[in-house]
């Protein structure tokens, strides 16, 4: 942390100036780190350079929306063209409808409505369901995390003293001003655990609108489903009338048709956002049939000023056209796999206790001798050691993930095979000395 702060005088000096004026001296929780925040002058394909000309070669990828790599030219391009034509109109652009067909075609839904961020998605995608099944409760997952809004800020990261019975989790607010009565809608249930979901569920089976949840959990490093869980999870729904729900914000681009098809199901409804349109906000309810024939005045409510905004549209078409192609997420796929392989060998070389999670284009590496497969088995990882990692790594001129242990990597269509190697090459250099004495423990419940 020392070097990181030699490295960074002009991010300490931009941070202080922030601080006056901005709690944290940052406009989002996580991009906050000791001993203060890196501040960013330009990117360019898997590259990074912050405000005091260090270079970084980016696994980041702007906490997984830039699949396409920074300042991809076909994006440039788009948004560059239709700048000069104006940044808002408020009413419906002409190519809106083409990029609405696409989204449809791609995913297998029927319709669709965009947003801006994923927050503004997950919250339109549970009064959609409470609406459509004119009940209240939701479901999710002890661990995930959908957005900074009061419905799903619940049972987001709790620490242990809080968080109830492993088998039924209390629903744990992960903010200060939540009321009760909005965390008492939010049932939490512990992920990978059938049984135990169908118990909660069934105790509430009238009651229940939505299960949601993000097929393959990202916010909590890196968890694939066990065999079975997310097929149950879409009988359990039907049985008791309730709408399947994913979360697709992240992994709705790690594969070409999103992570539906990989977990074997079809759920009612998916949320997209982050890397469908490059790093300039988008994000989109995408459903089956029916599911939206109540959206409109005086009966569902969805508006947003800035909703299928010009530029947005521009970089997401130019996305879906030219960047997120098939061809181009199955090379990022081969070298997210390579990548996987080689932190398996380093790890295992250097007598790390570590497990490596991965799949399509992402993974991680927990520093635990436990599989991770939900989030009390996520609190056995030893946060501090991977902490140790990032900043080795940083001060090395390598972002190897999002910030922090229940983040992971992303492969961008720009990342390289030599891109790939330079970061195993760190992660050799390093890992002998992330053998040392650390503490296990969680990361912090506020979000
Ligand atoms: N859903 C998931 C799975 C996310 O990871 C995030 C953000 O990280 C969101 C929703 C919220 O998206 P946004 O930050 O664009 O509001």
């Amino acid at each position: 942390m020392a070097t990181y702060a030699k490295r960074t005088l002009r991010s300490a000096a931009l941070w202080k100036q922030a601080a006056e004026w901005t709690p944290l001296g940052v406009h989002s929780n996580y991009r906050y780190i000791d001993p203060h925040p890196l501040f960013v002058r330009r990117g360019s394909g898997s590259r990074l350079w912050d405000v005091d000309e260090n270079e970084y070669l980016d696994f980041n990828m702007g906490f997984g929306a830039l699949q396409s790599g920074h300042a991809h030219p076909k994006v440039v391009e788009a948004v560059q063209a239709q700048v000069a034509k104006g940044t808002h109109y408020g009413y419906e652009w002409e190519l809106s409808p083409t990029v609405a067909e696409k989204i449809c075609r791609r995913y297998g839904q029927a319709q669709v409505r965009f947003s801006t961020t994923g927050l503004e998605a997950t919250h339109h995608a549970v009064r959609i369901a409470r609406a459509v099944t004119g009940r209240s409760l939701l479901l999710k997952f002890e661990g995930g995390y959908h957005g900074s809004h009061d419905t799903l800020l619940v049972g987001v990261k709790p620490r242990p003293e809080v968080a109830g019975p492993a088998r039924q989790p209390n629903s744990v607010p992960a903010s200060l001003g939540i009321p009760p009565e909005v965390t008492g809608k939010t049932l939490v249930a512990p992920f990978n655990d059938l049984e135990a979901t169908r118990a909660i569920v069934r105790a509430h089976r009238n009651d229940l609108a939505a299960i949601l949840t993000e097929p393959i959990p990202m916010n909590m490093g890196f968890i694939l489903p066990e065999p079975g869980f997310m097929p149950g999870l879409r009988e359990l729904c039907d049985e008791v009338g309730a709408l399947l729900l994913f979360d697709e914000v992240k992994t709705g681009t790690k594969y070409y048709r999103g992570a539906a098809p990989r977990v074997g199901v079809k759920p009612d409804l998916i949320v997209l956002g982050k890397s469908i349109s490059s790093g300039v906000p988008v994000s989109a309810i995408v459903t089956r049939a029916g599911l939206l024939d109540q959206v409109g005045p005086k009966k569902i409510a969805h508006a947003g000023t800035y909703n299928s905004n010009p530029l947005a549209m521009a970089a997401c078409l130019a996305t879906l056209d030219h960047v997120l192609t098939e061809d181009g997420i199955a090379r990022s796929t081969r070298l997210s796999d390579r990548l996987a392989a080689g932190y398996r060998e380093v790890l295992t070389d250097a007598h790390l206790p570590a497990y490596v999670a991965a799949d399509g284009v992402s993974g991680m590496a927990y520093f635990t001798d436990h599989v991770v497969r939900d989030w009390r088995t996520f609190c056995t990882v030893d946060s501090e050691r991977w902490m140790l990692y990032f900043y080795s790594a940083l001060n090395r001129g390598l972002i190897p993930s999002g910030t922090g242990p229940d983040e992971q990597w992303t492969i961008s269509v720009a990342h390289t095979e030599a891109d790939v190697d330079r970061h195993l090459s760190v992660l050799r250099e390093v890992a002998p000395t992330l053998r040392g004495e650390t503490h296990a423990g969680t990361i912090d419940e506020a979000v």
